[in-house]
């Protein structure tokens, strides 16, 4: 197995640093994309009053913390949930950083660790915009699959084939459950963005690794949905989104790395093999 990259402390302070601020970006991607907004300009602004921010008051998290997560100017809320997205960044770009992803065989650390950043990049604002508005942006996902291919290239070319059967079958499957849903059930029970997320997870992670994405959403999702229903938040049919579920999933298992989840998977199924 190849050795990861070894960082002192204060450089994963720095990594950390940096996924709070890319965090902080693709809140701006999450918010602006669905609303055909430039993602580059105009600077932030206050949504209520319309007032630039100053570069002191858009320091992730600490910012909204000193204002106690409100405008300076109007005193209007600003949601939680942008310090939140800006801690789960960090905290993912660290978790990436001293992971063991096995997406790329035993390929370069570095070309691992740099395409791990990228791939929570896509997925941060993918999961964020599915929440709010049911929808996974086709040009996010298109970018998402190219990405991955081209990465893939450059870490692993020996896998390249293999991540762009994946990419295909994730796409695929998707699609041909969705459409026999639809026909058993009479209603669509997966958007066809599912399909496109899919295709981006087997763009990365090839084959095994979309496959226990798949299961750890479909498992995770279920459970969500049965907690939901018995604590009275979904109603009988319901839709939500199920793209953060496998979005999710993606990111367990590039943290994690396949051999975990194939272990926890032969624990549980009883298989010793693995
Ligand atoms: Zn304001």
């Amino acid at each position: 197995m190849r050795s990861a990259l070894s960082l002192s402390p204060m450089e994963l302070v720095l990594v950390a640093l940096l996924g709070a601020c890319l965090g902080s970006f693709l809140n701006v991607v999450a918010w602006r994309l669905p609303r055909d907004e430039s993602v580059v300009l105009p600077r932030s602004h206050c949504p209520r009053c319309g007032t630039t921010l100053a570069w002191w008051d858009n320091i992730p998290v600490f910012s909204w913390l000193l204002l106690r997560g409100r405008c300076r100017h109007c005193g209007a809320a600003i949601s939680s949930r942008y310090p939140a997205v800006e801690l789960l960044s960090a905290g993912l770009f660290v978790a990436a950083t001293l992971g063991q992803s096995q997406a790329f065989g035993d390929s370069h650390a570095l070309a691992v660790l740099l395409g791990g950043w990228l791939f929570i990049s896509l997925l941060l604002p993918l999961i964020l915009i599915d929440l709010d508005h049911l929808w996974l942006p086709e040009p996010l996902c298109r970018w998402g699959v190219v990405l991955g291919l081209l990465i893939t290239a450059i870490a692993a070319p020996k896998l390249l084939l293999w991540h762009l059967l994946a990419a295909s079958a994730g796409l695929l499957g998707f699609e041909a459950t969705s459409a026999s849903a639809q026909r058993l059930l009479g209603k669509p029970a997966l958007g066809l963005g599912d399909a496109k997320l899919a295709a981006v997870l087997g763009a990365w992670l090839g084959l095994t690794g979309l496959g226990l994405s798949v299961m750890l959403a479909v498992f995770s999702g279920a459970l969500f949905g049965i907690a939901g229903l018995i604590s009275g938040r979904l109603k009988r049919g319901q839709p939500f989104p199920f793209g953060p579920f496998l979005a999710g999933g993606g990111l367990a298992v590039w943290l994690a790395g396949n051999g975990f989840w194939l272990q926890q998977l032969g624990e549980r199924l009883g298989w010793s093999a693995l």
